[in-house]
């Protein structure tokens, strides 16, 4: 086989070969990524958070309640209890019972709106527990679809590789250093088709003696524009 053609294999290997390796990186910082479980779990945690401290508010308030009752109780015992019979005691009692069953009254106003909260933190503690579960779920299918994603591009490497080495194998030293320097100097791509004249990388139109030689394949022939390699076709 001519040189120039076992470049033109050489390259579209090699190019399969760094496409297969940017998307291993790919895959890595995508399996690395967990910022959308942790942002999930940390949302879920405040959820249950907020639910806690509520329903502590609550607790708190029915403790309250419960003290308020007690004591507006013992205020109506000794008022209908007929054991005092002191006018003022008797007046300042009453407005004790007065002021208690405001305390309460006002105490249910809040128990009632607590209840709401309650509700509402409910409600977005069970939103977030799904999200997270979602989540989680589509994680799980992410990682193994990647992961087996990752597994045949291993393959594929290591098929590419036992291919580049075969190819190189064939090809002369010079000609090999040459292909290697344009690999590294011009972004991956050494080897370029000339159609009708025309470099298909630089798109410059060469003279036809250009597309003669090249077919000839006895020596490499490089692009006068941007240097590569050209490989003729059609
Ligand atoms: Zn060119």
């Amino acid at each position: 086989m001519k040189t120039v053609e076992l470049l033109r294999g050489l390259q579209a290997v090699d190019s399969a070969l760094d496409a297969a390796h940017v998307r291993l990186q790919q895959i890595a910082s995508e399996l690395a990524d967990r910022s959308e479980f942790a942002a999930a779990t940390r949302a879920r945690r405040a959820r249950a958070d907020e639910l806690r401290a509520i329903e502590a508010e609550q607790r708190d308030l029915e403790l309250e309640m419960e003290s308020l009752r007690q004591h507006l109780e013992t205020t109506n015992q000794k008022l209908y209890g007929g054991r005092v019979g002191d006018a003022k005691e008797l007046t300042n009692l009453t407005r004790e019972a007065q002021q208690v069953r405001g305390q309460i009254a006002a105490r249910d106003e809040q128990q009632f709106v607590l209840l709401e909260r309650v509700e509402q933190a409910q409600t977005a503690d069970a939103d977030a527990e799904r999200h997270l579960v979602e989540v989680r779920n589509r994680r799980r299918a992410e990682e193994a679809a990647l992961k087996a994603e990752r597994e045949g591009l291993q393959e594929s490497i290591a098929t590419a590789e036992a291919e580049q080495a075969n190819l190189r194998a064939q090809v002369d030293a010079a000609a090999l250093r040459t292909y290697d320097n344009l690999r590294r100097t011009k972004g991956g791509l050494a080897v370029v088709d000339l159609r009708q004249r025309t470099c298909q990388a630089c798109r410059v139109s060469l003279p036809i003696h250009f597309e003669q030689r090249a077919r000839q394949g006895d020596v490499l022939v490089l692009c006068q524009s941007c240097g590569r390699i050209l490989s003729p076709t059609g």
